[in-house]
């Protein structure tokens, strides 16, 4: 598919500016649709055609839909895929980053899906797996997509985001009101909507999180330098007291692995300002849809299983998603 995002990588949502993040939803509309009705001409024009290339998905941190949703994608298309057993591999004798994935760019030419605690690190590797390509006259130029960089950001969990909010919103870009609920320090995903958003003409968005896990600042001025209006509530039902009540919310797990001791001493309490209770949907506007880019907690839930049934479950056609946007990325990538 020639476009102009070929052999580039994606470290942050910015990296795609907004015309071609729209190329990408009208795309991925389209490959959706053909899949759905099993219209194989259509879908054969996704396909990646180089089949030299392969992709290597290299996790450093738990993922289920991330993985998954891009190891369908690589078959459909049909290339070759590997995942490198990161518990068995050298990494675990304390190689470093550098000298592993210099490695991997050595054998074959491959798109790169690196999920790591380190924030930045695509960005970082791509530089060094391309001076290492230079020194050994590779003719590659390895491409990286960041699948979630610590508490920094999850660029493709905020394609399909997007994505999800156009199409259940007519494909309008023209407004948004949006809440954004739960751990919004430590979570990557809604770190990733200070720039994500911009693809709509105008923005409000309101924060809802206690003081340990509101938002932090470097984010909220970026919103604000984005023209995005913004407002704070420490908990849902202080949001809940007033009248201006956003239609579209999306929650975010506490994201317990990156707590320090304090704030994890305290999580119940924390954990109950950002839960949904069945009491609070009266309150609720009509139409009213929460997302969530998921895991949910099993015992502890902030969107409980009794809204499973619901009109408020948008969160399940969310991750659907996720396969239809990554396999269009993967063949912007690829050209
Ligand atoms: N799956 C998302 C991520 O990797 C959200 C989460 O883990 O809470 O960031």
């Amino acid at each position: 598919m020639a476009n102009v995002f070929t052999g580039k990588s994606l470290t942050v949502i910015d990296d795609l500016s907004i015309e071609e993040r729209k190329y990408l939803f009208e795309k991925t509309r389209i490959l959706k649709k053909a899949i759905q009705e099993d219209d194989k001409q259509t879908m054969d024009k996704f396909r990646i055609n180089d089949k030299d290339f392969g992709i290597y998905e290299v996790f450093l941190e738990s993922s289920t839909r991330t993985k998954e949703s891009f190891r369908n994608a690589a078959n459909f298309h049909q290339v070759k895929l590997s995942d490198l057993a990161v518990e068995t591999s050298s990494f675990n004798k304390g190689e470093s980053y550098a000298d592993t994935f210099n490695t991997l760019a050595g054998y074959r030419n491959a798109i790169f899906i690196v999920r790591s605690k380190i924030e930045g690190v695509c960005r970082w590797l791509e530089e060094e797996t391309q001076a290492f390509a230079k020194r050994n006259n590779l003719k590659r130029k390895p491409a990286f997509i960041n699948a979630g960089d610590g508490k920094h950001e999850h660029p493709t969990q905020e394609l399909l985001d997007e994505f999800t909010f156009l199409e259940e919103n007519n494909w309008s870009f023209k407004n948004i009101h949006l809440a954004l609920v739960g751990d919004l320090y430590h979570g990557r995903t809604v770190h990733s909507k200070a720039d994500g958003l911009k693809i709509f003409e105008s923005v409000t968005v309101d924060l809802i999180a206690p003081p340990e896990l509101a938002m932090p600042d470097y984010y909220k001025i970026k919103m604000k330098e984005n023209g995005f209006k913004l407002r704070e509530f420490s908990s849902i039902e202080e949001y809940l007291n007033q009248d201006n009540i956003a239609k579209i919310w999306y929650f975010t797990r506490p994201q317990l692995e990156r707590m320090g001791e304090q704030i994890l001493k305290k999580q119940e309490e924390l954990r109950r300002s950002i839960t949904f209770k069945k009491e609070f949907i009266r309150k609720l506007p009509e139409n009213t849809r929460f997302y969530h880019p998921l895991p949910r907690h099993r015992k502890h839930p902030t969107i409980p299983s009794f809204l499973d049934g619901t009109t408020l479950n948008g969160w399940e056609s969310q991750s659907i998603n996720g396969m239809y946007v990554r396999i269009v990325l993967l063949s912007m990538i690829a050209g």
